[in-house]
């Protein structure tokens, strides 16, 4: 557990004491891997390489698939009563709130800032938390019968589900997954982002502390085209849960078509607009609200505020402020506490950005620019832009850094035009004091969660009861609160005739 009084020095320590075991955990523990194919992973500020790390092909998943299938029709998970499956998950969520390792690993590999890492690991064993909770309130529905019929839908697991998860929370946005498939009594093989796997290989060992019986839950390291797709590939594997970008949920798609039919939900990259109308009171507050809705993480969310729409009429007061924050802003060592802007994840992830920007459309102008450190190779400041332009590739793509576009709209339509003119539906922030004018526009917004302002802090504690449904190409499939731990089931129809 954290006291919270950690200098950068002692999280240097933390970080330097890990054991980074990089073997496949697989039936309750690590194994060698079969392939003789692995790739390093990097420390994201100095990219210094920490590890090898296993790229597993088609031996390493069989034998993960198998040992899911294995326990899972053994019952030891899958036909526990679901309370006291949720016992052995609160246990879990305990031991990742109170892990350092997690949250300094998480800090070394994505460059996450140690002062982010640490709320979300609290985050991550929340979602745990939640879905233990939740598990004993997937109930079955008694429908009309007759004197000689009792006619029922009953859930159960799907049973071996696949998940693949990207690198921008690593534990968190894997738990999300994890956490309702096994809930629902599911069997499951994760395979984490090749550019940060180590925290989910930490989960696998913690979780068999906490008691989730061998073969329940496996994690097989590997890049999208070997590992991945041979996860999707598998006729074994009865559904896939994905969190990563569109184009590989695309993929995703043939995959399941060309082997087994089997079901998929998928979280996709998203283009969210933030939409500001002139009503609003405090600006000053406002403009940090804005500022830490496209910065967060490096602005590596997927519900990121990529675009910044700004009513004309409050557009150049608020701009200036806006423009300052970033001006203000600089990235610095993930691992120091007082840093809140950290690098990006990897080289490949800076130089993408980098080549975005160089060729960013004319009719994109640059506002302001923030300051990095100049010790870490893929630091990139927070950038600022604005443009007229709804076609440009800055304002439609997925860019996945520390930027903003913003325009202005003279009304609600030009509002709503221009915030659904996207091919991503994924979520959106409307800023007004007038309920109305948010709860107007929350019906015509293209998104799977809207929000009138941002986050509360502390969140409402219903939130664990959201459910969230991307749409276009976003994904799709509900996922959080209780119709998203039931994805993680399917409907049999039991029909008892007693004549
Ligand atoms: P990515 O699609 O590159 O990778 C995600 C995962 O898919 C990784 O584990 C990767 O190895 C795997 N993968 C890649 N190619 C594959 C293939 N051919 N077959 C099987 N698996 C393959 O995404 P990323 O760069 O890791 O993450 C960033 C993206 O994730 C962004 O688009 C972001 O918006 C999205 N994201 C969405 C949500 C959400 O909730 N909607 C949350 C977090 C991240």
């Amino acid at each position: 557990m954290t006291s919270g009084t950690e200098t950068a020095t002692d999280w240097a320590e933390v970080a330097g004491g890990l054991t980074l075991d990089s073997r496949p955990f697989v039936d309750g523990a690590p194994v060698d891997a079969r392939t003789d194919t692995s790739f390093a992973v990097e420390n994201a500020f100095t990219t210094e390489v920490l590890t090898e790390v296993p790229d597993c092909a088609e031996a390493d998943v069989n034998r993960a698939v198998a040992a899911a299938r294995a326990s899972f029709e053994a019952g030891v998970w899958s036909r526990m009563p679901p309370v006291e499956r949720g016992k052995i998950l609160r246990r879990w969520a305990d031991m990742v709130a109170a892990s350092k390792e997690l949250a300094a690993l998480q800090s070394l590999q994505m460059g996450m800032p140690i002062s982010v890492a640490l709320p979300d690991m609290q985050a991550a064993s929340d979602v745990l938390r939640d879905a233990a909770e939740l598990a004993d309130q997937l109930n079955d529905v008694l429908l009309p019968g007759s004197p000689s019929a009792i006619l029922m839908e009953i859930r159960r697991p799907q049973g071996v589900v696949a998940i693949i998860s990207p690198w921008n929370f690593p534990t968190g946005v894997a738990l999300t997954m994890i956490a309702p498939a096994l809930a629902a009594g599911n069997s499951v093989v994760l395979k984490p982002s090749e550019i940060a796997p180590l925290e989910c290989l930490h989960l696998a060992r913690q979780a068999a502390e906490a008691g989730v019986p061998p073969g329940v839950f496996n994690v097989i390291t590997g890049t999208g085209p070997t590992t991945g797709k041979a996860l999707a590939l598998h006729m074994d594997v009865d559904m896939l849960s994905f969190t990563g970008s569109t184009a590989t949920g695309q993929l995703l798609m043939q995959y399941a078509g060309q082997s087994n039919l089997k079901a998929l939900v998928l979280e996709c990259g998203g283009k969210s607009p933030q939409i500001v109308f002139d009503d609003v009171g405090d600006i000053e507050t406002l403009a940090d609200a804005l500022y830490e809705g496209f910065t967060f993480n490096s602005g590596q969310v997927c519900t990121s505020s990529s675009r910044t729409l700004v009513a004309a009429s409050l557009y150049d007061r608020l701009v200036p402020l806006l423009a300052a924050r970033v001006e203000a802003a600089r990235t610095g060592r993930p691992l120091d506490p007082a840093t809140t802007l950290g690098p990006l994840a990897n080289r490949a992830q800076a130089d993408r950005l980098r080549n975005t920007l160089a060729a960013a459309d004319p009719a994109v102008h640059l506002i302001a620019r923030g300051q990095t450190s100049g010790l870490g190779p893929n630091e990139f400041a927070p950038h600022l832009f604005e443009t007229a332009d709804q076609s440009s590739r800055l304002v439609q793509d997925e860019v996945f850094g520390p930027l903003s576009v913003i325009s202005r709209f003279h009304d609600e339509d030009e509002a709503v035009r221009i915030a659904n003119g996207t091919r991503y539906g994924l979520s959106a922030i409307v800023y007004s004091s007038d309920m109305a004018v948010s709860h107007r526009l929350m019906s015509r917004l293209k998104a799977g969660v809207v929000l009138a302002n941002r986050v509360a802090k502390p969140k409402p504690p219903g939130l664990r009861y959201a459910t969230v449904e991307p749409v276009k190409m976003s994904g799709f499939g509900a996922h959080g609160g209780p119709r998203g731990l039931a994805t993680y089931t399917r409907v049999q129809a039991a029909i008892f005739n007693m004549e």
